[in-house]
């Protein structure tokens, strides 16, 4: 079999896409909590489920070695001729999926201090992938890419204008779920020119499309900013920091700790950063951190509705998105001023378009794909470089 495979490397996950020459899906792959007590998961589309038992799995490269005999079993004779990547940030140079050689690996590291949280993980998963497949085309995909067409109002931080030019701007991210979303919506509410995208998962983030072309994002320098998220505060008074490093004394790492990993959902909870979990506590402080996370959601969405100059259809996607009717709920109930009419049924089902007839906005539910945009993408790169990376 000639395949693309896809890689989205996390800080203790490896995601993998496997997608046949014409893009459509043969297995996907999740190997977890990599370390001591990793599990890997497969399956395909035919119905094969293969959970190997926990091992130790110590690295991004042992990862994808042991996800890879697992679908060598399943896939004889495969071969890979491309792997696209998840890269979360292209920084100010790159603006689309990008052949990787060693020139733009070294450009891929120099953003690392813009993410250092996540950027290494993606470069230790693009070695794994050079060294498992020295001839295949190795492609970045930018979760920054899709934002790149933003004024410069949307684009600066009212700094001094030497940090811009060093890269202290606004670049959002989540781009491949949007640009998933955008390509569905084209296909299938053309009619919908503004709309608000709203991608809530364990990392949340809204985007403002001018048809299909991204507008504005509620996220800025890093992945911290706009929405609270499972352990992400959002938007936060940068004051708060200042107060933390000088009259609390946290170090800088414990500030990072604080803001990336103990915040949000989990903060505000004290009980875990996982929706559903907290939407069955129904403890005081659970139901007061869902309304917490809806309020943000409506001022937000109506925020960058004013960016648009209105708007005419709003889309939820991502884990919490497709998946909670109650949120979805909550979020609509207090857009009703801006048009906003929710159909209950329809909304518990899940349907497409959730909204009720004669509501003003259209309210759609739309699975995100974002391993689907990397594998297209990658199938592209592959059209024009069908000898693989450029060398020298
Ligand atoms: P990631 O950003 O890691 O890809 P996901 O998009 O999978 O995350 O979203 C994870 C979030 O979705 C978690 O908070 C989880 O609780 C929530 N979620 C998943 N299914 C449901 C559901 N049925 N009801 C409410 N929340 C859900």
């Amino acid at each position: 079999v000639t395949a693309i495979l896809t890689l989205n490397a996390g800080s203790s996950s490896l995601k993998l896409g496997l997608y046949d020459d014409r893009c459509r899906p043969l297995a996907s792959g999740l190997v977890d909590r990599i370390g001591p007590q990793a599990t890997l998961r497969l399956r395909d589309s035919a119905g094969f489920d293969l959970a190997l038992p926990q091992g130790g799995v110590l690295t991004h490269a042992e990862a994808l070695q042991t996800a890879l005999r697992g679908l060598d079993a399943a896939f004889p004779e495969l071969r890979i001729v491309a792997v696209g990547h998840r890269v979360v940030h292209g920084g100010m140079e790159f603006a689309g999926p990008t052949a990787i050689d060693t020139t733009v690996l070294s450009r891929i590291a120099d953003l690392v201090p813009f993410a250092p949280l996540h950027q290494p993980h993606n470069i230790a998963g693009i070695d794994a992938a050079m060294r498992a497949f020295p001839d295949a085309l190795q492609v970045a995909c930018f979760d920054t890419a899709f934002h790149r067409g933003h004024t410069f109002a949307q684009t600066a931080y009212a700094l001094p204008g030497a940090y811009f030019d060093k890269g202290v701007r606004r670049y959002g991210f989540h781009g491949l779920s949007y640009q998933s979303i955008a390509e569905t919506l084209s296909a299938t509410a053309p009619h919908l020119s503004r709309v608000v995208v709203a991608h809530l998962g364990n990392g949340a983030s809204l985007c403002a499309l001018y048809d299909g072309r991204s507008v504005s994002s509620t996220m800025g320098f890093t992945a911290l900013d706009g929405l609270p998220m499972g352990t992400r505060p959002g938007q936060i008074d940068p004051g708060v920091l200042l107060y933390m490093l000088q009259q609390e004394g946290l170090t800088a790492a414990e500030v990072s700790d604080l803001l990336y990993r103990r915040s949000g959902l989990l903060g505000l909870s004290g009980l875990s950063p996982d929706m559903r979990v907290l939407e069955a506590a129904g403890s005081d402080a659970a139901e007061r951190t869902i309304s917490y996370f809806t309020t943000r959601i409506r001022r937000e969405i109506a925020a960058l509705a004013a960016d648009l100059g209105g708007i005419d259809g709003i889309v939820f996607t991502a884990g919490i998105g497709e998946n909670s009717a109650r949120i979805r709920a909550e979020v609509c109930a207090g857009l009703t001023w801006l048009g906003a009419a929710l159909d209950p049924a329809r909304n518990d089902l899940a349907k497409r378009v959730i909204s009720a007839e004669g509501s003003a906005i259209e309210l759609r539910v739309i699975p995100t794909d974002e391993e689907g945009v990397i594998a297209k993408s990658t199938r592209a790169a592959l059209g024009m470089h069908p000898q693989g990376p450029s060398r020298g």
